[in-house]
């Protein structure tokens, strides 16, 4: 509460000296008078109390007043008397309104008799149609502005419009080009007292024409039959308090007229008219302008509208379109922040990061990509429903003061916790510059005793106040939009998965389908194949006296060309069996299923002594299925002793990684391999190794380097075999080589 809260202004006990004030009980007898009566009346006020209305005025006139008698307490309304003074007749506007107890009646001396309907009519509808020519809200409330000053022929009109927490600001101006600007100024709350503001919302129109005149006292001070003094809370003439003087001195106004907007029940702004001079304007006039006070209060609910409704609807385009480009994209995080700006004006950030997965992209002005880590961190434990949004980030997490350039503000929409899919915009500090008219503090003074007291500030300099650590609030349009674009994009990623899954399913089906023709075709092939195979074995047998050399020949390529191919519908056969096996997984010790291969293998050579197979430390244990991981040994060790040259061939198998950690203990014996790496074992041998770009061939059904009857031949579909029973295990197989030296074939099992 400042002094000036206490300070009751709506019972001053005086008037302005520009009318004069009688308030009348119920019957019309006279209580209370302004001490001007003399002035305007010719009567002093001692001759006028106690007596009845029609002492001075016409049976006519006093009639129209006890209808207001009967009216709703608060109404206002004004007619034309003229009174018999020892001057002749005189003319007044006669401004007639109710409080509980008393019919308050003010006289204001005006030249005319009549009201002129016609010039109201005039002056009034020609700015109402100027400010309706448009729609934009800054251009109306110039409008506004201009034809106030028209109308009113102040020196300067402005509009002001109250925040939420009662500072207003200068939106619009009009003014004597020599004066300077204070469009753009902002007030503190305390310029306007609390009881001001209450008193503008039931008043629209306050109007004082010398701020330097003498106010007028009442005559009785208080109602002579409650004893309580006059509420001229709806007095045109009430006086003014002697703090709005010296307020007003300060900016060099004498004459003040101030029109209330009113929006739902709340003071929104006003519109303020300043004079240098003392200036008056009729009733009448003023009449005018709070009407249009009311137009523009009508209108502005309209206009603010409007401009939230224009934003809004640019917002829902951009979304729709954004939406849509990114539904229609190959790769959607790709469309999302391109073109940046996009994204930014969806929300109306200046910065944004978008996280899919730990991977984080920049867009604008943003703290860097380890700050926007941490934040992500931190906000997720904030999400409420998937969103986060404040316009003080710096508050609640401390860390964001070194940021708050780029990020006072956030909004995070969390797509997926799953996923780790983000989207986080910033905003940054308004380093709000707000041109204060002079230091809002020093308006207030404490005195000794802790009272406050409102002194009209001695200057009006503009100086900037820093609203720190906070940006823009976020609109709730702003918002939606956001919420918007995350349900798309979870929509579409979950469309993009679902479309995965269809592809999978179909690839499976015709991999299967595919693996039984070709299990099919192999086996159904055989059969004729084996009758080829017999029958040319019997004419060779029982017909070769009757076929010559050449017949002969051909019978016996006929025989081996059958059983070549029997060789390779085997390996076709052993293949698309492959395609259809279940593994059967188990622990298994790999150097019991290696001596097993080596002792097939030498059982299979003559030259079995010759074979040098090394196994530099014991193999692990892991989990396979010991038949297929049977079959990848054998055909590995055999190739590298069919593909070698060298009079002292060698095979080497063994595993990478650090001895001990990941093999058999100290003692030899074997371990299991816990680790979460898949092991790479390997084959090498000294032979004579594969040219580089056939690295990969190889591993193709039926690819071989060499011509039939070299290196002992072979269907070439040992590498496609083992190639697959690795990839069973879901592992991989490749080689290293190098020519005349040998070969090193590596695969994991995992
Ligand atoms: P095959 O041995 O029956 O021809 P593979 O599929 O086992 O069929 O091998 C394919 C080809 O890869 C062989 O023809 C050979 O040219 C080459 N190859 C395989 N293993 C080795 C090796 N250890 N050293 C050199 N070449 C090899």
């Amino acid at each position: 509460m400042t002094n000036h809260d206490r300070k009751p202004i709506h019972i001053p006990g005086s008037i302005q000296p520009h009318g004069l004030l009688l308030a009348l009980s119920t019957e019309l007898e006279i209580l209370q008078v302004s001490n001007n009566t003399q002035e305007y009346l010719g009567k002093e006020p001692k001759d006028l109390l106690g007596q009845s209305l029609s002492y001075l005025l016409d049976a006519r006139t006093v009639e129209a007043i006890e209808q207001y008698l009967v009216k709703k307490i608060g109404s206002v309304n004004a007619f034309k008397v003229s009174i018999m003074t020892l001057n002749g007749e005189r003319y007044f506007d006669s401004i007639a309104h109710r409080t509980e107890e008393v019919l308050i009646l003010e006289l204001e001396p005006t030249s005319s008799s009549e009201l002129s309907f016609l010039s109201f009519q005039a002056l009034a509808g020609e700015a109402i149609a100027n400010m309706q020519s448009t729609s934009n809200l800054t251009e109306f409330l110039h409008l506004v502005a201009v034809n106030t000053r028209e109308i009113t022929a102040f020196d300067r009109v402005m509009v002001y419009q109250f925040d939420h927490q009662g500072a207003g600001s200068v939106i619009a101006e009009a003014k004597r080009e020599d004066l300077s600007p204070y469009l753009g100024l902002h007030y503190p709350a305390t310029d306007i007292p609390q009881q001001a503001r209450e008193l503008y919302t039931r008043c629209l129109l306050r109007f004082i024409p010398d701020l330097n005149a003498q106010p007028v006292k009442l005559v009785p001070i208080e109602n002579p039959t409650t004893q309580q003094p006059l509420d001229l809370s709806l007095s045109v003439l009430r006086s003014f308090d002697s703090c709005c003087v010296e307020y007003h001195q300060n900016i060099g106004v004498t004459a003040l007229l101030v029109i209330s907007l009113v929006q739902e029940q709340q003071l929104w702004g006003l519109i303020a008219c300043h004079h240098e001079t003392p200036k008056h304007i009729p009733y009448e006039m003023r009449k005018i302008c709070e009407f249009l006070g009311r137009i523009v209060s009508l209108e502005l609910a309209h206009k603010v509208s409007q401009s939230e409704l224009d934003y809004k609807v640019k917002l829902k385009s951009l979304q729709s379109e954004f939406i849509e480009s990114i539904s229609q994209a190959d790769n959607f995080i790709d469309a999302l922040i391109k073109p940046e700006i996009r994204l930014l004006d969806l929300v109306g950030a200046s910065g944004a990061a978008v996280c899919l997965n730990d991977e984080i992209t920049l867009v604008g002005a943003t703290p860097d990509i380890n700050r926007v880590q941490a934040l992500i961190e931190w906000a997720d434990t904030q999400v409420n429903d998937n969103l986060f949004v404040t316009d003080s980030l710096p508050k609640l997490y401390p860390e964001a003061v070194t940021f708050k350039d780029t990020t006072s503000g956030l909004l995070l929409l969390r797509i997926s916790q799953v996923l780790r899919y983000y989207i986080l915009w910033f905003r940054p500090e308004v380093i709000q510059t707000v041109h204060w008219a002079g230091n809002p503090n020093e308006s207030i003074q404490v005195e000794a005793d802790g009272n406050v007291t409102l002194c009209p500030r001695k200057s009006f300099e503009n100086w900037q106040e820093t609203v720190q650590l906070t940006s823009l609030p976020w609109k709730q349009c702003e918002i939606d939009s956001a919420l918007a674009l995350k349900n798309a994009i979870v929509g579409i990623v979950l469309s993009k998965a679902d479309e995965l899954a269809k592809i999978n399913l179909e690839l499976e089906r015709s991999n299967r389908e595919l693996a039984s023709f070709a299990y099919a075709a192999s086996h159904d092939l055989k059969e004729p194949l084996r009758g080829i195979y017999n029958f040319s074995t019997v004419l060779l047998e029982d017909y070769a006296q009757v076929l010559d050399d050449d017949g002969i020949e051909c019978l016996q390529t006929v025989v081996s060309l059958s059983v070549r191919m029997e060789t390779l519908i085997n390996a076709l056969l052993r293949l698309s069996q492959l395609g259809q096996t279940q593994l059967r997984q188990q622990q298994i010790n790999l150097n019991e299923l290696l001596n097993q291969v080596i002792d097939v293998f030498h059982a299979s050579r003559q030259d079995s002594e010759l074979i040098d197979i090394r196994i530099p430390r014991p193999l692990p244990t892991v989990e396979c299925d010991p038949v297929l991981v049977n079959e990848v040994f054998s055909n590995l060790i055999s190739n590298a002793f069919k593909y070698n040259d060298k009079t002292e061939s060698w095979v080497e198998i063994g595993y990478q990684g650090e001895q001990g950690s990941r093999g058999a203990g100290e003692a030899g014996e074997n371990k299991t391999i816990n680790s979460q790496l898949p092991i790479t074992f390997y084959v090498r041998d000294n032979g004579i190794g594969i040219p580089e770009h056939h690295l990969e061939t190889i591993f193709r059904l039926f690819k071989r380097l060499h011509s039939q009857e070299k290196y002992g031949g072979g269907a070439g579909a040992g590498l496609a075999i083992v190639k697959k029973i690795v990839e069973l295990h879901g592992g991989h197989i490749w080689v290293e080589s190098s020519i005349g030296f040998g070969s090193t074939f590596y695969f994991t099992l995992k």
